[in-house]
């Protein structure tokens, strides 16, 4: 495994790499649901590029990038057994040199939901995923359902600016008892934690409400939202159901739809959804 930090030496490694190449970009912190993503990668793709960057410019709150847990020897060590061919790992006067001023804005799709509740986040993400595209020219790219909202942006981006990059959606990853992994968890104690369970509860009650008919998108998202404001230790963000691609409100819960939530616990944002529709995650067995 090779490790570049400069771009001139990921451009030398990456022009070594066999195609198809198949890129994870991460903010490194690994847990089980990067490791998804990267057997995923591996599986499909003659060659995988990981990327490991904490990018400033998502991050709307200081203290939440102050506070982003790192490890990047344990990053390392967790790309090299899960079969990367390469890591790109700059720093940020790499990535953000002096004068770099060029921002991409999402638009709608990246506006409310998470944009609202985080100003500027997804500028942040769209510009520095459109850099490491460029940077790594992927066959494919690799994300994670857990931020479905991310999906659509970058795939929203994909589009309008034609980059050559086609995108694997891979299944949330979630402990045993229902919690979607984050690298934002290891900060929640116990008893956070706990109530940190209530998103996933709440989205499975919806969840089996579809199942039962329920089409009333209020109705269902009114069930996670119950859910998680009975969680004293939880504040609510937001539990809406949406179109799954677009993201637009939905006049009848049916498919393709995202039934997306967001809570903040002990100064901890945390998100969560379902999606139901065909064809939307890889389906390939892990
Ligand atoms: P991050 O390091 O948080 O920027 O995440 C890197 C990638 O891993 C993104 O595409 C995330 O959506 C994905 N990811 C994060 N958590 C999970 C999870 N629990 N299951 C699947 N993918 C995830």
């Amino acid at each position: 495994m090779i490790v570049a930090r400069t771009r001139t030496s990921l451009h030398e490694a990456r022009a070594r790499l066999r195609g198809p190449v198949g890129a994870v970009p991460t903010m490194g912190a690994l847990h089980a649901g990067h490791l998804a993503l990267l057997r995923a990668a591996r599986r499909r793709e003659h060659s995988v590029i990981a990327t490991l960057f904490v990018n400033q410019t998502q991050f709307n709150d200081p203290s939440d990038y102050a506070a982003y847990p790192r490890d990047e020897a344990a990053d390392l060590a967790g790309f090299e057994t899960s079969g990367v061919d390469l890591v790109f790992a700059p720093s940020v006067e790499e990535m953000y040199p002096d004068g770099f001023g060029t921002s991409i804005d999402p638009g709608p799709i990246g506006a409310d939901l998470e944009g609202a509740r985080r100003p500027g986040h997804f500028a942040g993400v769209a510009t520095v995923v459109a850099k490491l595209f460029n940077l790594t020219r992927p066959t494919r790219a690799y994300l994670g359902q857990k931020d479905w909202q991310q999906t659509r942006v970058i795939d929203r981006m994909v589009q309008d600016l034609n980059l050559p990059t086609d995108l694997v959606i891979v299944p949330t990853v979630r402990d045993a008892d229902g919690l979607a992994l984050s690298s934002r968890n290891v900060r929640l104690s116990a008893e956070q934690r706990q109530a940190a369970l209530s998103l996933s509860r709440g989205l499975s009650l919806a969840h089996d409400a579809w199942d039962d008919d329920e089409r009333s998108p209020q109705a269902l998202a009114d069930l996670v939202k119950a859910t998680v404001q009975a969680e004293p230790l939880a504040t609510l963000g937001y539990a809406e159901v949406r179109h799954a691609l677009t993201l637009e409100p939905i006049a009848a819960a049916e498919p393709p739809l995202v039934i997306a939530v967001a809570a903040e616990i002990g100064g901890v944002g945390l998100i969560d959804n379902v999606v139901l529709g065909n064809g939307l995650l890889d389906e390939i067995a892990p």
